[in-house]
């Protein structure tokens, strides 16, 4: 049997912590290998994890912010080269999938005239990136991987349901408390979702621990995975973990930069 491996690669935010940065999760499964997001630092946890970048095969990016995407140009910039450094003569297919506005946003990137103009000539001849722009509902039906998307209340955000070899997995990306998240991450064995700030702190567009509590009491994960964690909660993570265990009586992990769940 084929065990499923969640890689934490960034649990955090765009403020560095000792144990968190921004967000990316690494999901091996029997078919490959799928990044969920690629916030700063996540090339480099997948160097110290092993695994090569050019052994990505789907990118599923929540929204647009920094530190969920900051990584990408880096991501495209390998994938011309082979692992010794030569030119990548068929470089494997990455398959980028996001919200509306990915389009444009990798080509401002890598256009002519893009930030890192640069990269089109090799990119055009290359021809090894597949965009999604997607919207709600069944966006992947794939052998061992279904994937829906919902909008959720955050800069145009998306959060995922995939259902991998036979696992359903939700990630929330940055959200609110938003009933599309609720809805999409129904009885899932695994249900990734941000908690950025205590209640009596929380900011901007984002999930507060008593938010979180309702969401996992109404969703019923087997497992709630914890992430998104803005400095505030520096020291506090095991009374985190506590009060969401109790309260919503699922099991939880609060987890931090390269932990691994074997499911
Ligand atoms: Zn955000
Ligand atoms: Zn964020």
């Amino acid at each position: 049997m084929n065990i499923l491996k969640i890689i934490v690669l960034g649990s955090g935010s765009i403020i560095p912590t000792k144990y968190r940065f921004s967000t990316s999760f690494l999901i091996e499964y029997s078919m490959g290998r799928i990044l969920l997001d690629i916030g700063p630092g996540t090339i480099e946890k997948l160097r110290r994890m092993n695994v090569h970048p050019n052994s990505i095969d789907r990118l599923f990016i929540t929204h647009f912010h920094l530190d969920h995407t900051l990584d990408l140009p880096a991501l495209i910039k390998i994938r011309m080269f082979n692992e010794l450094g030569g030119a990548n003569k068929n470089p494997r297919i990455l398959d980028v999938y996001g919200p509306t506005g990915l389009m444009s946003f990798i080509d401002k990137l890598s256009s002519i005239n893009g930030v890192y103009g640069y990269l089109s000539e090799m990119m055009r001849n290359l021809d090894f990136l597949r965009i999604h722009e997607i919207g709600g509902g069944l966006v992947e039906d794939l052998k061992n991987l279904k994937v829906y998307a919902a909008s959720v209340e955050h800069y145009n955000g998306l959060a995922y349901r995939l259902e991998v070899d036979s696992v359903t997995i939700a990630y929330s990306g940055d959200s609110t408390y938003d009933e599309r998240m609720i809805k999409l991450a129904e009885s899932v064995d695994i249900l990734i979702h941000e908690c950025s700030f205590p209640k009596e702190l929380l900011l901007g567009k984002h999930t507060s621990d008593e938010e979180l509590v309702e969401i996992g009491r109404r969703t019923k994960p087997k497992l709630l995975v914890v992430n998104h964690l803005y400095p505030a909660w520096e020291g506090r993570e095991e009374e985190l973990e506590d009060k969401l265990r109790k309260d919503t009586g699922c099991r939880v992990y609060v987890v931090k930069d390269m932990d691994v769940i074997y499911v």
